[in-house]
């Protein structure tokens, strides 16, 4: 029987996101009764990853239904009124746009109907070869739906190059570069696959009789599934009424892997076990050994909540300076500012965190964060202490200074943006107006995970495990004039 696919996109309260966040959330189930409720409690868990868009895809063994939209993932559901796609298969997405601007177009999963039936693909990461692909395609007469590069894997499937040819996924997989962790839909299949430098996280879990794929494991633990390995750099895991097997579509590189060590710092849910290491472990450690590297007379820690919070933990316990609650996060102000550009960031920044007046008041005050980008926000932060009365604010950094752009899905895409590109910390710390700015090494950083040497640190050394291609800027394959969708 043929299949048929069914959706409707609804435009939820707006794109929003209380706090710059970058890349995206990915989440897929096979034979897991009501499919559709467990990846809505999936991506609910991933909804840190990305706040512009969300969407869900189910299959029942032979019709696709999806519902998707901007926004939320609850306020997309909300104006779909619940989620009622029935199936035991399927995939979801929360997106946060590093590629192509947040039209409702480019919200994922993207379903296209290729020859031979049915496809829906969620993606994150960034592809740095999808724009010459994407030309290539274009000038051969395809037309795209969305601007997003990730649309390129499901023109390569659609290839009879690539559609008629055995081992079709495999192949179509090694023609992309970059950084992809893909989730695949057919009406009878899940598919899962990472880049061969394993940028992004992807994890597999066991649900009663079913499998669960998930970009951190804080989803499996949230919809009950065991986690039983993650899906490993360059392999394509699939799973059907035969089972779950797995091949290698290209071996994996000399000279080691590129896994996202923002991830670990700050992207990832503490939470999560990521990359084989508990986040939260690994960011008390990254504390503590800021603590010893970059000492300064204090007298409270303070943390930036919610991203230096198992920093602030580890710094206090090696410092002996004791740990205080010096902001106060509303919870609720994510409902109000969103949007991943500065000004919306600058602009929910003092809203979101406040000040406890009598915690910070007449003392020396350090404060914990996990990184300083723009610093824009650190600034206002900065600013709020001393309005309330603090004495000194040092803000110590539980990375080292980033100066280089990403080019494989964390969004600070240009050096000009950065504020240590060209600054000391004393410069920094001028520009944020603290008393002073110190930050993690790059030897503490390395010294604080293990198997450092598998890890892209790009952003801080300049040096990435691969060409950065044509991935210059998130909007590229819309400012080419071929992209709009
Ligand atoms: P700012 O001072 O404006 O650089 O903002 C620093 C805050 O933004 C810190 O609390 C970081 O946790 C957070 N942050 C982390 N990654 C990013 C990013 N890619 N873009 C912007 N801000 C980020």
């Amino acid at each position: 029987m043929q299949s048929w696919f069914e959706t409707t996109e609804a435009i939820g309260a707006g794109a929003r996101g209380d706090e710059p966040r970058e890349s995206c959330g990915i989440f897929g189930v096979f034979n897991v009764p009501d499919a559709a409720a467990v990846i809505h409690r999936g991506l609910f868990a991933l909804q840190h990853r990305g706040q512009e868009g969300a969407g869900i895809v189910v299959s029942d063994g032979e019709h696709i239904r999806s519902i998707k939209g901007v926004g939320l993932l609850n306020e997309v559901i909300a104006a779909h009124r619940g989620v009622k796609l029935p199936g035991a298969i399927g995939i979801g997405h929360v997106r946060y746009s590093t590629t192509g601007s947040s039209k409702p177009q480019n919200v994922q999963p993207l379903v296209v109907e290729c020859a031979d039936g049915l496809w829906a693909v969620a993606h994150n990461g960034n592809l740095t070869n999808a724009r010459g692909l994407r030309l290539s395609y274009q000038e051969a007469g395809a037309i795209f739906q969305t601007s997003t590069d990730s649309e390129i894997l499901v023109h390569l499937l659609a290839d009879p190059m690539f559609r008629t040819r055995p081992r079709r996924v495999e192949r179509a997989l090694a023609e992309m570069k970059g950084s992809f962790s893909y989730l695949l839909l057919t009406p009878k299949q899940v598919m899962a696959a990472r880049d061969p430098l394993g940028f992004r996280p992807l994890s597999i879990g066991r649900l009663g009789d079913g499998y669960v794929f998930a970009s951190e494991t804080c989803a499996l633990d949230q919809t009950g599934a065991e986690h039983i390995r993650d899906v490993l750099p360059g392999e394509l895991v699939v799973v059907d009424a035969q089972g779950i097997r797995s091949s290698t579509f290209c071996e994996p590189v000399q000279g080691g892997l590129g896994q996202c060590i923002f991830e670990l710092i700050y992207f990832a849910r503490p939470d999560s076990t990521v990359f084989g290491q508990s986040v939260h472990e690994v960011r008390m450690k990254l504390g503590r050994r800021l603590a010893q590297e970059a000492a300064v007379p204090g007298d409270i820690v303070i943390p930036v909540p919610d991203s230096g919070m198992s920093a602030a933990l580890g710094y206090s316990q090696a410092s002996g300076i004791p740990l205080e609650y010096g902001y106060i996060r509303n919870h609720y102000v994510g409902r109000t500012f969103i949007m991943p550009d500065s000004v919306m960031r600058s602009g929910g920044v003092d809203m979101k965190l406040s000040v406890v007046p009598n915690v910070v008041r007449g003392k020396r005050v350090i404060v914990v964060d996990d990184s300083i980008v723009r610093g824009t926000t650190a600034r206002r932060r900065v600013r709020g202490l001393r309005t309330a009365g603090a004495k000194e604010v040092h803000m110590r950094i539980s990375c080292p200074p980033i100066r280089h752009p990403c080019f494989f899905g964390i969004d600070f895409p240009s050096r000009d943006e950065l504020v240590a590109a060209d600054r000391s910390p004393a410069e920094v710390a001028k520009f944020v107006e603290a008393d002073s700015v110190g930050y993690l090494t790059i030897e503490g950083l390395l010294a604080s995970i293990s198997q450092p040497d598998t890890y892209c640190t790009g952003c801080f050394m300049g040096r990435y495990p691969c060409d950065t291609g044509s991935a210059h800027h998130k909007l590229a394959l819309e400012a080419s004039g071929r992209g709009k969708a």
